[in-house]
């Protein structure tokens, strides 16, 4: 299921809304903008919208490449950003959330909702069902994560995970510390 890429490749999984508090917005910016200059290629959902747009043009204006995923049925609806490096239509959710995967080398979670927590949530039982170990990074603006984790916890004190459930996930405060986890664990 793994497949790196020369050019060190990270998915962002975000709202595609831009939220209820400006920073999350400010967060998005300030991702799209270092993974730029460190040079790796932002993997994301291709949609001009909320803070998948802005993860996106602020990578493109920093200079950085863009690899956008899109199922056909979101084009109108997540408005397909077609000016990406390479602009990927698929046949549906499914497909579009394994070839975000196979081309990214870490992912990383901005604030978000419904379809936000499926990504995570996925990519984190295959990390559980040992299918990958790429990074997991939560940016977690604002302590916008702070339920997430605790329902984490919550599931592992019940008896429902093992509690290395926890050591697939790394929460960083701010996207310049999602930076240097990501620096050391894609070195
Ligand atoms: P949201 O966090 O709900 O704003 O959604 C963020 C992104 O996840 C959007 O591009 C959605 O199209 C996508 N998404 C929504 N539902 C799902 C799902 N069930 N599986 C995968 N992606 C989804």
């Amino acid at each position: 299921m793994t497949h790196p890429t020369s050019t060190r490749s990270v998915c962002v999984y975000c709202g595609s809304r831009p939220g209820a508090d400006p920073a999350y917005a400010q967060a998005a910016t300030t991702l799209g903008t270092a993974l730029a200059g460190e040079s790796w290629r932002l993997v994301y959902g291709a949609g001009d919208v909320g803070l998948m747009g802005l993860v996106a043009r602020a990578a493109q204006e920093a200079g950085g490449e863009t690899f956008g995923v899109i199922p056909t049925h979101l084009l109108d609806l997540e408005v397909g950003k077609r000016d990406l490096t390479r602009f990927i239509v698929t046949e549906n959710m499914h497909e579009r959330k394994k070839v975000m995967f196979m081309n990214s080398d870490a992912v990383v979670v901005l604030p978000g909702g419904a379809g936000t927590l499926d990504e995570f949530f996925e990519i984190l039982t295959w990390a559980q069902l040992g299918l990958h170990d790429k990074p997991i990074v939560l940016v977690n603006t604002g302590g916008f994560w702070d339920p997430l984790v605790a329902l984490v916890d919550h599931v592992i004190d019940q008896g429902f995970a093992a509690p290395s459930l926890k050591d697939f996930i790394t929460v960083a405060d701010t996207p310049d510390a999602v930076m240097t986890t990501l620096r050391t664990r894609l070195a």
